[in-house]
């Protein structure tokens, strides 16, 4: 875990490497590190992940969903500063979920991120594709507000990453973000979900497969990371963000301590899940077939999304959606370099 100083002075931490004042300590590799050190530090550890687990290849045409919040921010830069040594393409994707304020704020510091970068954008507005924001999707299906958007961003990034014919869509989790649901998986015996929260998850016909550079990055590295560089991201946490209570918040507490005592550990963990991410994955069980209404795999006859829409909206909306995603991305390819959405 890093530490943030908030030290000055005479006195202060130096660095380990070159003497500067400290900004952090990272015990796990016991190294004092400045701003610049610790800029390189993490640039590093990604580096290495992507090439430990193979992640992104040469040539690849990778999609990044960035949500304005730090991590996935991180990994747009990161991504987009890496893309033109290794050869590979960048593109981001946002997804307009509706939530007031929190939504237009998140939408903005999106595209100035991509602007700075250069990194073209696919922006898609949730209400302009089904008719109804998220909380108003949420509040006619009656199911929890975080289970319906999640479902949501996975169909229509992963329809993006279809249409786009991307390798593989990068996204912002980090070891904390994934860890407690392990753990969580692990308690009430869902091996095969644990299989799902590895570094990457496979490829297959009709599904994009999803990548996690920050597999072995912790929340507060990555919230320091973006900070030193500046990143525009949204300050606000989106109004649904379940406080205190949750089984994840305990558990994430629960490693916090044990990495405490034992520096490492956490990366340890991260690391020895992915080793057996294939045997977890052989416990999801169901056939998979196609969605009758709009042909994504899914293990029953109808796809998560189409079976949202059609209960809540009066009719299963995958194949507009999937219609519509299509004539934003030719836009996009007609215009390079822009930011392009679903308006
Ligand atoms: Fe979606 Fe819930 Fe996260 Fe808000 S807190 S962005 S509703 S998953
Ligand atoms: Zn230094
Ligand atoms: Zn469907």
């Amino acid at each position: 875990m890093a530490d943030h100083l908030a030290r000055g002075g005479r006195g202060a931490l130096r660095c380990s490497l070159c003497g500067e004042p400290a900004v952090t300590v990272v015990r796990y590799a016991k190294l004092r590190l400045c701003r610049k050190h610790f800029v390189e530090f993490i640039k590093r550890r990604i580096a290495k992940a992507i090439e430990r687990y193979t992640l992104i290849r040469s040539g690849w045409r990778v999609l990044v969903a960035v949500s304005g919040g730090k991590d996935s921010s991180v990994v747009l830069q990161i991504l987009s500063d890496m893309s033109k040594q290794l050869g590979f393409e960048v593109i981001a994707v946002h997804i307009d979920l509706g939530i007031g304020e929190y939504s237009r704020k998140a939408r903005e510091v999106v595209e100035k991120l991509c602007r700075l970068l250069g990194v073209p954008l696919v922006v898609l507005e949730l209400r302009d594709l089904v008719g109804a924001s998220l909380p108003e999707l949420a509040a006619r299906s009656r199911r929890p507000t975080c289970s319906v958007c999640g479902l949501v961003k996975r169909y229509l990034i992963n329809s993006v990453a279809l249409e786009l014919k991307a390798d593989v869509v990068a996204l912002g989790h980090h070891m904390d973000d994934l860890l407690p649901y392990v753990v969580k998986n692990f308690i009430l015996q869902n091996l095969g979900e644990i299989g799902k929260l590895g570094p990457r998850t496979e490829s297959g016909e009709g599904l994009v497969g999803r990548i996690r550079p920050l597999y072995e990055v912790s929340e507060r590295e990555a919230a320091l990371y973006a900070q030193i560089q500046g990143l525009p991201v949204v300050e606000e946490s989106c109004p649904y963000t379940v406080r205190g209570g949750s089984v994840e918040e305990e558990v994430r507490r629960f490693l916090n301590s044990i990495e405490e005592r034992g520096p490492g550990t956490k990366i340890a963990f991260a690391r020895a899940i992915a080793r057996n991410v294939s045997f977890y994955r052989s416990k999801l069980g169901g056939q998979i077939g196609r969605c009758r209404y709009c042909g994504t795999p899914t293990s029953s006859d109808v796809c998560a999304f189409c079976r949202l829409t059609g209960r809540s909206l009066g009719r299963p909306m995958g194949p507009t959606v999937r219609g519509r995603i299509k004539e934003v991305v030719e836009k996009l390819e007609r215009s390079r370099g822009n930011c392009i959405s679903n308006l």
